[in-house]
């Protein structure tokens, strides 16, 4: 695993930035109601049910901020959160709607790709997509279409393992290599993939403390 990769006080920041109010600012179904691109911004994007309204919470230690559930698919909003206003660092994170489910994936993808494609043309603002993969499946093929567009569209992005926990612990050092070495394939992927435990907590004051410096605070 990456230890190594941050100090304490990398992750004392994180746990600090999170642990500063957090609001929901609002869900925007249309690009031209996003608010303002006056702030750094990371957004996190993902299959539906890879876990992404739990980590949401998790991050920030609420419980129902972002709302979790067992319908996949539902939500079709950017849903706009305020943090670090505590700290004067004012800075958005953003949770795009889930993409690939059941009979209509390939239209939902290309639903999703279009909006995300003006969402990244509109928001110079953005320093990066977490890009969440459930560590039982790892990368599947729409996962594979949307780097490949991230690709294209130069963005920057970062892929987080999520229900880790749900790993037996031999095979959790196997997947973050195999899915490692699947990054370095892409050329605007982060080298560093990072492994979470909602549930567990495993993986999240570094999730924090990445984010963190992802934002230059
Ligand atoms: P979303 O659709 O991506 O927002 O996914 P949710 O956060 O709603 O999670 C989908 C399902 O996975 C829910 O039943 C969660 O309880 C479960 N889940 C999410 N994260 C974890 C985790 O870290 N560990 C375990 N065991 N289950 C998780």
């Amino acid at each position: 695993m990456e230890e190594e990769r941050f100090t304490q006080t990398d992750m004392e920041r994180g746990r600090l930035f999170f642990a500063g109010p957090v609001d929901f600012v609002m869900g925007a179904v249309s690009l031209d109601t996003l608010p303002g691109a006056d702030r750094p911004e990371v957004a996190f994007a993902g299959r539906s049910n890879v876990g992404k309204s739990s980590l949401v919470n998790a991050l920030t230690g609420r419980k129902t901020l972002a709302r979790t559930s067992n319908t996949p698919g539902r939500t079709q909003e950017l849903n706009y959160f305020s943090i670090g206003r505590e700290m004067q660092q004012d800075a958005y994170m953003v949770d795009l709607p889930g993409y690939g489910y059941a009979k209509i994936e390939r239209k939902k993808v290309h639903a999703w790709t279009r909006l995300v494609k003006d969402y990244l043309r509109g928001r110079p603002n953005l320093r990066r997509i977490m890009l969440l993969i459930d560590s039982r499946h790892g990368l599947k093929e729409n996962d594979r279409e949307i780097m490949t567009m991230l690709d294209e569209a130069a963005v920057n992005y970062q892929i987080v393992l999520t229900k880790l926990d749900k790993l037996k612990v031999a095979d959790r050092e196997k997947i973050l290599k195999k899915t490692q070495d699947d990054a370095k394939k892409y050329i605007a992927c982060h080298p560093v993939v990072l492994a979470t435990s909602s549930e567990k907590g495993f993986g999240i004051p570094e999730l924090r403390a990445e984010l963190c410096q992802t934002l230059a605070f």
